[in-house]
């Protein structure tokens, strides 16, 4: 596994919009449908906002309908760290990327593919690298 990525709060707040700050260091999630991935198609990598990792390809994104990107797996088991979420009287398994503990969305049994997952992920705690034609 890479290094891990570690910067002081004043730093991820020089580095981050509010918006991405408050999503991948304060855990909030943005509206749904309002985050700038929701309906992005074009192919290409997801990184890591904080750190740069690449965290999702654009071949695992599919149309939940959910409002939020949602992806059946990451690029590696090793790209994300899950932990259990047991905030807002739910218990969901909270995603973070692996390398600057990030977060980055939640975790469902409920997806289409062969792992059966889907991986709701916010767009402001993700930076997309579009393929080169
Ligand atoms: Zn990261």
């Amino acid at each position: 596994m890479s290094e891990k990525v570690k910067k002081t709060e004043a730093e991820w707040r020089a580095q981050l919009n509010p918006l991405q700050y408050a999503v991948t260091r304060q855990k909030a999630t943005e509206r749904p449908h309002t985050g700038i991935y929701d309906q992005e198609w074009r192919p290409g990598t997801y990184r890591c906002i904080g750190c740069g990792q690449e965290l999702f390809e654009s071949d695992a994104k599919f149309d939940a309908g959910c409002g939020w990107p949602s992806f059946m797996a990451p690029v590696s088991r090793e790209a994300v760290a899950t932990e259990v979420d047991s905030s807002h009287g739910m218990t969901r398994v909270e995603v973070l990327c692996s390398r600057c503990d990030a977060h980055l969305g939640h975790v469902f049994p409920d997806g289409p593919g062969p792992t059966g997952l889907r991986f709701c992920i916010n767009s402001a705690s993700l930076d997309l690298d579009p393929e080169k034609a």
